[in-house]
């Protein structure tokens, strides 16, 4: 019987449920339960897959091609298990489920109504994973703050599933800010107070409260939250602002969050939770020997979650190498030719970032030349590959001109092109390519040294691809693939021959960098770093 945990917010948005989902998973893992953790999001949108990531931060994708929300990153790289289109339900997924049915004649003549179909829709999605038999403990975080208009039929849908589950089998976090007057002295407990009234008229009663505080909650504060939101007060958790959001598990552990967790489910603990490799890679995190610079080229650096994966797996890379690395964002159409040694000085390495559109294609051009050129160690993901063949094409191959399709249609050097099963598209939402696809891995190159295998599998994003017609011309100057797709022949990874590090894939990298599995690609690009901070003090 699997049991079901649905983590509501409330106050603000931006508390980080999906911190607090994926820590409490972490620590129920570690005592041995299967745990997965999935996430319903208000908003009308089918995924994320077409909002600008200023809507909505990075757009992470799955194993089996799901574009979704960036909470799902959390919950893989906490977990170090895989999720999938099942993870991440929208109101939009719901809604044209719904309307397709009754356009099916599904609905045998009657009304379609909020209740009973779209909760009916919205509690069966929620109970898929957990019907699957593959976990103990399905956790369900809801996006947006209670008392948002969008988000009222989904807090029915838990209402009903509650009745229906029974209190053993079922339980609501509510996750609420404990804010910090200072003019006063004082937290304040009001806020929740009113976010639980608010859970409550919708007939949800909270069995935990989690309370995000500046501030340590004394006996005093627990005691009055817990009476006036009728939780026991070891229901009452507080989640104290943390320096790393890998601190928070063992914040959670502390406060024994996992126990009343179990209490409250009826079940009993496998084991004490194994907390020792985690604990080794904070142990890492929190006491690196040295640090490196690394320059982040991208677009929308102004907000920094439209690039959490690639922040994370640096943090992982930085843990494993027992290295700090600062990682620096720099706006792509902030470098040109003349200034690019300026804007690049002090960094040990550059990374061009994954990206759409031809913004700032100039910037990330004369940043690769100057790497290249300077042999500072380069990482291109997606389409930082796509600008490194487009900076060899024209500058070592001399191919005048040459582009990549999507940024200028009438090239005379296609190097880059679009995907023949692209040709015919004309939808944006879901139609790229996504997902894990394999790669061979050449024996002999730099990364067949650093993933150590010839198979490889990793996940992609994109419509465009690197152009075969010019693969030779190429790889007879110096860049090869050393990276191929088995089956289409599409090249994956780029690299020099002459250079310390220059390395690109047309994959995203850093989707599948975890705390258990460090990316390998991550962790050899900090090591190039540091290598070549030394060699430059030297
Ligand atoms: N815009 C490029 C493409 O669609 C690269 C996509 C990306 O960087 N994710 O191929």
């Amino acid at each position: 019987m699997t049991k079901y945990i649905f983590v509501t917010g409330g106050v603000t948005s931006s508390l980080g449920k999906g911190i607090i989902a994926a820590s409490l998973a972490k620590l129920l893992q570690a005592r041995g339960f299967k745990v997965t953790i999935q996430k319903f999001d208000p908003y009308i949108n089918i995924d994320p897959g077409t909002l600008n990531p200023y809507e909505h931060g990075e757009c992470y994708v799955t194993e089996d091609g799901a574009e979704t929300d960036l909470d799902l990153g959390h919950y893989e790289r906490f977990l170090n298990v895989s999720t999938s289109q099942a993870n991440n339900v929208t109101t939009g997924r719901i809604y044209k489920y719904v309307i397709e049915q009754e356009r099916a004649g599904a609905y045998l003549g009657k009304t379609v109504q909020v209740i009973p179909h779209i909760t009916d829709e919205i509690k069966r999605r929620m109970q898929l994973l957990g019907q699957s038999g593959e976990y103990d403990i399905v956790i369900t975080e809801l996006g947006g703050t209670v008392g948002d208009i969008e988000s009222l039929p989904f807090i029915e849908a838990v209402r009903q599933l509650r009745w229906e589950l029974g209190n053993n089998d079922s339980l609501v976090i509510h996750l609420t800010l404990v804010p910090y007057l200072a003019a006063a002295g004082e937290l304040k407990t009001k806020p929740t107070q009113h976010s639980v009234k608010t859970l409550l008229e919708y007939g949800v009663q909270p069995d935990i409260l989690v309370c995000r505080t500046e501030h340590k909650l004394n006996q005093e504060i627990r005691k009055k939250l817990a009476l006036f939101c009728n939780v026991n007060v070891n229901a009452v958790v507080e989640s104290i602002d943390a320096s790393t959001i890998y601190d928070v598990p063992l914040l959670m552990l502390k406060e024994q969050l996992d126990k009343t967790v179990l209490t409250k489910l009826k079940l009993s603990t496998k084991h004490e939770p194994d907390l020792e490799n985690w604990k080794t890679f904070l142990g890492r995190l929190k006491n690196p020997t040295t640090e490196v610079n690394i320059g982040l080229v991208g677009k929308y650096i102004e907000l920094p979650d439209a690039y959490k994966s690639i922040s994370e797996a640096f943090i992982h890379a930085g843990s494993t190498n027992e290295t700090k690395v600062k990682v620096k964002f720099i706006a792509a159409e902030s470098i040109d030719s003349k200034n690019v040694a300026e804007k690049l000085r002090g960094l040990d390495g550059v990374l061009v970032a994954p990206g759409f559109g031809a913004r700032g294609l100039e910037g990330k051009l004369s940043t690769i030349k100057y790497v290249r050129e300077n042999k500072i160690p380069f990482f291109g993901i997606c389409l930082g590959m796509q600008c490194a063949v487009i900076e060899f094409g024209r500058n070592v191959l001399n191919l005048n001109g040459a582009n990549s399709y999507e940024m200028d249609a009438d090239t005379p050097y296609p190097v880059i092109n679009l995907m023949e099963e692209q040709k015919n598209i004309t939808d944006m939402g879901g139609t790229m390519r996504l997902g894990a696809y394999d790669c061979d891995v050449k024996k002999g190159t730099k990364a067949f040294a650093i993933y150590g295998k010839a198979k490889i599998s990793e996940r992609h994003r994109h419509r465009y691809e690197f152009n075969n017609a010019y693969l030779k011309d190429y790889e007879k100057a110096g860049m090869i693939a050393s990276g191929v797709n088995p089956k289409t022949g599409l090249v994956e990874i780029i690299e020099l021959k002459d250079h310390p590090f220059f390395i690109a894939g047309q994959f995203h990298p850093e989707l599948k960098s975890t705390v258990a599995n460090p990316h390998p690609l991550f962790v050899s690009f900090v090591a190039a770093a540091l290598t070549h901070k030394k060699s430059a003090t030297k």
